[in-house]
């Protein structure tokens, strides 16, 4: 699989680093506040799972599982298939998403969860790519911003394939077919 990529478009030390960073800031910010991580599955499982470590607070973890694309591309159309089990009214929910790429995933479950009231919502994004941006949306926590690619690995997937790479590579268009 490894051979596939070439070089990493983000190493694992340079995401263990930035981690630790963000690990930091938000580990400030949240400081006696009730902190509600929720995690966006599938991609942001590994990044979820090492941010999580790198924050030095109590913490009550959730998640929801969201299908917002096809083939590849973002449809607009995002659909939530498991929501959360925690009630999030009154308390500080932080939103952690692998990649912000037209940004219509995080304006449509920051529409959904401030329905819920909770006391503040944040967004946490691993990537965050600005040339594709569709909606000016507010992500408080910034991993990477990187440059028009379809990137896989680190919990990004093509096909629900590549997941499971330890770092970040761009997908060699020529390896597979185009998405
Ligand atoms: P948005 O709604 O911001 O356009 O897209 C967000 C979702 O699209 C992400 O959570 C991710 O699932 C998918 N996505 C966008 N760009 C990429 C990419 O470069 N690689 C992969 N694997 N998924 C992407």
């Amino acid at each position: 699989m490894t051979q596939l990529f070439g070089k990493p478009l983000v190493t694992q030390e340079a995401m263990r680093t930035r981690i630790k960073e963000l690990g930091r800031d938000i580990t400030q910010y949240y400081q006696h506040k009730d902190l509600v991580l929720v995690g966006v599955l599938k991609g942001a499982f590994m990044f979820y799972a090492d941010l999580v470590r790198a924050i030095r607070l109590p913490v009550t973890v959730d998640f929801m599982i969201v299908k917002s694309q096809l083939r590849g591309n973002t449809t607009g159309k995002v659909k939530v298939l498991t929501d959360l089990t925690e009630e999030i009214q009154g308390r500080d929910v932080l939103l952690v998403e692998d990649i912000v790429d037209s940004g219509l995933t995080v304006q449509h479950l920051t529409r959904q969860l401030s329905k819920r009231k909770p006391k503040s919502l944040q967004v946490c994004a691993l990537l965050s790519k600005p040339a594709r941006r569709q909606i000016d949306v507010n992500v408080h926590y910034i991993g990477f911003e990187i440059p028009n690619h379809y990137v896989v690995g680190y919990g990004l997937d093509y096909q629900q394939q590549y997941r499971n790479l330890p770092y970040l590579a761009v997908l060699d268009p020529k390896s597979v077919e185009a998405p």
